[in-house]
C-alpha cells in the first residue's frame, strides 16, 4: 500500500538533480547579457565552457582573455556540439534558438533554451545559494515571478552561515563514528542542530558552537542506547496546513509511522522521506489491521529503539482509539506523549462557516459517534434532541435516516437544521444544508460520500450567512476558460 501510495503520487514535469560538471564540456550559444548571466553562474562549477557568440559582450571577451572560457566569436554550427555535456542558448533569435535546441534534442544533449521552456529540455532554477547547501525553486517555469518571490522569503529564513555550518557539520562526521549505531548518531546531529551549538556557530560564535558540540559528543556517547518512544499524533481533519508545529516535528523525527486511511495524503508528504510508512487503517477491499495488532506493532518497533508515530486523522483521541493505544503502552512500559490534533468537528465546521456554539443558539456542544458500539447501545436520543444545543455526529453517513428518525422520535422539531459536511477543509469539501425533515434525502441525492460529518442544531442553518470557504474543485484554473 505505501509504496502504491507513494508511487501513485501525481505526475511532475521536472526532476530536481543537482549536476556536477567539474570538468565537463558546456556550450552557451549566444553572447548578450543573459549569457553574460549564465556564464557567471556555470563558472563557479568548474565546467570547461565555449561560449559560440558573433557579437559577445566585451566582459565575455574580457573573461576569454583571462583564460576563463574558449569563445569562438561567430554564428554557431552544429559541430559546435561535439562532446558536450550540456547546452544553454541564449541568442536573440528564438527561430534560431530552437533550431539549435533542436539539434541538441537529436544528439541527446540537455538543453535549456532561455524564456523558452517549450524548446527546453531542463531548466534553471531560482537558487537560494549557501554553497555548499543550494536550495532551488522550481515553478515548472509557469510563474517566474512567483519563483523569485518564494526565493527573497527562502533566502530570508537561510542563515548567512548555513553553507559554513553544513560544512562544520561534515567535519564532525569523523569523530561521531565512535557513536554506536546509526540512530544514535542521527540523534546527536538532530540534538546539535536544534540546540545551542548550531545557534552559536550561525551567530558567528564558533568557540562555543565547539564546546557545545563537545559536550553533546560526550554525553552522547556514554548514554544508553536511546529507548524507542511512541508519540500519538492528531493529523488534523485533511488540510495539512491545519498540522500543530509539533506534530510537525514529531513526523520529521519519526522512524516509523503507523497512519490511518484517514490521513491525508499531503500530510504524509510532510514526514521525513525516510522514514518507514505503514498504513493500518482500512483501504477499499482490504480489512485494517486489527487494533491488537497495531498495539503490538506500536510496542514492537518503540522496544527496537525506534521513534514511532502514530498518526490519526483529526485527534488521536476522538473517536481514534487514542486511549486504547495509551493504555496498551503504559501496560508495555514504553514511554509515549500525545500530540492533538484538530478534530473532525472543529475543523469541517469552522471551513463551513457553522460556529458550534454562538449565545443565542446553542449553549454545549456534543461530539456523538453514530456507530453503534459492539453492544449495540444508542447514544441518549432524549439530550441530543433537546434545545439550544449543537450535536455533531462522527462516521454518520450511513446511519443519517436513523439519526433524524430518533432525534425527531425524542422531541425535536422536523425544521431543526442539520448540515452535512463532505470531506471537510479539503479542496472537495462540499455543505449540504437541511433539516431533520429532508437531510437523509439530500444527502441521497448529494450522493454523499465519507468522511462526512452531521451537525444537528439551530446553528448548522448559520452556513447560508457565513460559509466563508468557497472552493471549487471543478473549478478551471485559467479564467478565462
Ligand atoms: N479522530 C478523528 C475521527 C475519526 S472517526 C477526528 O478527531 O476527527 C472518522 C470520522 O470522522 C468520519 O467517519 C467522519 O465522520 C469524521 N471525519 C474525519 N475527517 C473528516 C472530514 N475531513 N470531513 C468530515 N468528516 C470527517
Amino acid at each position: 500500500m505505501t509504496a502504491k501510495r507513494q508511487a501513485q503520487g501525481s505526475r511532475v514535469k521536472y526532476l530536481p538533480i543537482f549536476l556536477n560538471l567539474d570538468g565537463a564540456q558546456v556550450l552557451i550559444v549566444g553572447g548578450g547579457e543573459v549569457a553574460l548571466h549564465k556564464l557567471a553562474v556555470l563558472q563557479r562549477t568548474g565546467a570547461e565552457i565555449t561560449v559560440v557568440a558573433a557579437q559577445p559582450l566585451a566582459q565575455i571577451a574580457a573573461r576569454a582573455a583571462h583564460g576563463g572560457l574558449r569563445l569562438v566569436v561567430r554564428e554557431f554550427v552544429p559541430e559546435d556540439l561535439q562532446d558536450m555535456r550540456l547546452v544553454i542558448v541564449a541568442t536573440s533569435r528564438p527561430a534560431v534558438n530552437r533550431w539549435i535546441a533542436g539539434h541538441c534534442e537529436a544528439r541527446r544533449i540537455p538543453v535549456n533554451v532561455v524564456d523558452d521552456r517549450e524548446a527546453s529540455r531542463f531548466i534553471v532554477p531560482a537558487i537560494i545559494d549557501r554553497d555548499p547547501v543550494m536550495i532551488a525553486v522550481c515553478t515548472g517555469g509557469a510563474a517566474p515571478v512567483l519563483a523569485r518571490r518564494l526565493r527573497e522569503r527562502l533566502e530570508a529564513l537561510m542563515p548567512q552561515r548555513l553553507g559554513e555550518l553544513a560544512l562544520w557539520l561534515g567535519t564532525l562526521r569523523g569523530a561521531a563514528r565512535r557513536l554506536r549505531g546509526t540512530a544514535t548518531r542521527r540523534r546527536y546531529f538532530e540534538a546539535l542542530l536544534d540546540g545551542p551549538a548550531a545557534r552559536r556557530f550561525v551567530d558567528g560564535d564558533r568557540r562555543g558552537a565547539f564546546a557545545a558540540a563537545a559536550r553533546l559528543l560526550a554525553r552522547a556517547a556514554h548514554a544508553p542506547p536511546a529507548p524507542g518512544e511512541v508519540v500519538l499524533v492528531g493529523a488534523g481533519p485533511g488540510d495539512p496546513e491545519l498540522l500543530t508545529l509539533k506534530a510537525l516535528r514529531a513526523l520529521q523525527d519519526a522512524d516509523v509511522i503507523l497512519y490511518d486511511r484517514l490521513v491525508a495524503e499531503g500530510v504524509l508528504e510532510l514526514a521525513r522521506r525516510d522514514a518507514l510508512r505503514l498504513c493500518v487503517g482500512k483501504t477499499a477491499g482490504r480489512a485494517s489491521m486489527s487494533q491488537q495488532a497495531i498495539n503490538a506493532a506500536l510496542v514492537e518497533h518503540a522496544r527496537r529503539g525506534r521513534r514511532v508515530v502514530r498518526l490519526k486523522g483529526g485527534d488521536p483521541c476522538v473517536f481514534g482509539r487514542g486511549g486504547e493505544e495509551m493504555q496498551a503502552l503504559a501496560a508495555a512500559g514504553i514511554a509515549y506523549s500525545v500530540v492533538p490534533g484538530i478534530t473532525a468537528a472543529l475543523g469541517a465546521a469552522a471551513y463551513a462557516g457553522i460556529p458550534l456554539t454562538h449565545r443565542d443558539h446553542a449553549h454545549s456542544v456534543s461530539f456523538v459517534t453514530a456507530h453503534a458500539d459492539h453492544d449495540g447501545k444508542e447514544p441518549d436520543w432524549r439530550a441530543l434532541a433537546m434545545p439550544g444545543q449543537t450535536a455533531v455526529f462522527y462516521m454518520g453517513l450511513s446511519r443519517i435516516e436513523h439519526i433524524a428518525t430518533q432525534l425527531l422520535a425524542h422531541g425535536a422539531p422536523p425544521d431543526r437544521p442539520a448540515s452535512l459536511i463532505l470531506q471537510g477543509t479539503t479542496a472537495s469539501q462540499r455543505v449540504i444544508v437541511g433539516s431533520l425533515r429532508d437531510i437523509h434525502g439530500r444527502s441521497a441525492r448529494a450522493a454523499a460520500v465519507s468522511p462526512a460529518l452531521l451537525i444537528v442544531g439551530d446553528v448548522a442553518a448559520l452556513h447560508a450567512e457565513l460559509g466563508w470557504f468557497h472552493n471549487d474543485a471543478a473549478a478551471p484554473l485559467s479564467a478565462s476558460a
